[in-house]
């Protein structure tokens, strides 16, 4: 079930212009042809360069139209689009403005020039993206793309578990709804979970709701970690079994795992580390290693590029959520505005305290 806070759909008028909450107007634009003509062609030519190894080239005049389209939409939007990891290659590569993880993307959302953002990624990042830039129109193409993590908990939870657990801080995992980090003391990324339980000082910490990313901080730390039993569907599919088979048939194969793998995953892993962590890692790679990333099957196809010698291998585990975000339902958010994602203005507030107080300890 996904969470959604205040989501509220565009009115048109008589004109066909578009209402948004606060009373924000927008033109109505014309529904683009979807042809792919041979300026089409020409124009989308070189981005095709950078997916041709993962769209075949009969495949190539579907996606360009909605490419060429979006690209001229979002420029007579004044809007960016900032696409998760986790995305097709034809999003990441070919209309995203801004791709990275879910804090990345976040951040940089606080620095795009841009009025409207459109999030392609899951609901809990558009939330972030909101509460970090209250000011812009926020934006997914699907509602519905939730996240296994995400909605484990709720904001109820967390005031339950600081009853149960009276003093003890509250760390909580970033991919989690904005009402749970507004009842949260401070939020965290998977790349700095061990700096921010250490920063309390103390001896016991409710880190969640993500189980396996806690098991995983509890090898790093001497603090006691407390946690809830939510779990990625992505990341929990994977085996210690699966991997130790492929590094049997090729003992030089570099295992890298995301911490939101149980425990007995990243035991056999080479590396672990959050998705700019294992991006990083991955791009270190000497020409010809060969690399098995541990997580959503698009990354290694959207980091491909950058890492020409080296080749992925993928263990292919889809995220559902992140795979409703498509081509077509871009356009229709551009064009019709939809769906907007608001939060209630109090919640935001404290929200966006747990996630500051985290940047802040970054610095
Ligand atoms: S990959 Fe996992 S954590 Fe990320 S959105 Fe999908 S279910 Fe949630």
């Amino acid at each position: 079930m996904v969470a959604i806070n205040q989501a509220t759909n565009a009115s048109a008028d008589a004109r066909g212009d578009i209402t948004l909450s606060g009373g924000k107007r927008f033109k109505r634009l014309e529904r683009p042809s979807l042809e792919y003509t041979q300026e089409v062609a020409e124009a989308t030519a070189p981005l095709y360069e950078k997916v041709k190894h993962h769209i075949p080239e009969i495949e190539w005049p579907v996606h360009a139209p909605y490419v060429y389209a979006i690209n001229k939409l979002k420029k007579e939007r004044n809007a960016a689009i900032l696409a998760h990891n986790y995305q097709t290659p034809e999003i990441y590569h070919c209309v995203a403005d801004i791709a990275g993880d879910s804090l990345q993307l976040a951040m940089e959302a606080t620095r795009v020039e841009a009025d409207v953002i459109i999030q392609c990624g899951v609901h809990f990042m558009a939330e972030t993206s909101k509460l970090l830039n209250p000011a812009k129109t926020v934006l997914i193409p699907d509602m519905r793309a939730g996240c296994s993590l995400a909605d484990s908990i709720t904001g109820e939870d967390v005031r339950l578990l600081r009853e149960a657990n009276p003093g003890v801080p509250i760390v909580t995992y970033v991919n989690t709804s904005a009402d749970v980090k507004a009842e949260s003391d401070v939020c965290c990324t998977s790349s700095n979970a061990v700096q921010v339980v250490e920063s309390f000082g103390v001896d016991k910490v409710l880190l969640i709701p993500d189980e396996y990313l806690a098991q995983n901080v509890a090898l790093q730390t001497k603090v006691k970690i407390l946690t809830w039993k939510g779990h990625c569907e992505v990341h929990e599919r994977f085996t210690a079994e699966e991997l130790l088979a492929y590094k049997e048939a090729d003992p030089d194969i570099q295992i890298i795992a995301h911490p939101e793998c149980p425990t007995t995953v990243t035991a056999v892993a080479d590396f672990t580390g959050s998705t700019k962590g294992m991006i990083d890692y991955a791009l270190g790679q000497k020409p010809g290693a060969k690399v098995l990333l541990v997580t959503e099957c698009s990354m290694a196809s959207n980091i491909q590029e950058q890492a020409p010698g080296v080749e992925f291998i993928k263990p292919c585990n889809l995220c559902p959520h992140m795979k409703r975000i498509t081509l077509p339902k871009i356009l229709d958010s551009l064009l019709e505005m939809k769906e907007e994602v608001n939060v209630d203005p109090l919640m935001a507030e404290k929200a966006k305290l747990a996630v500051e107080r985290m940047v802040n300890l970054k610095n």
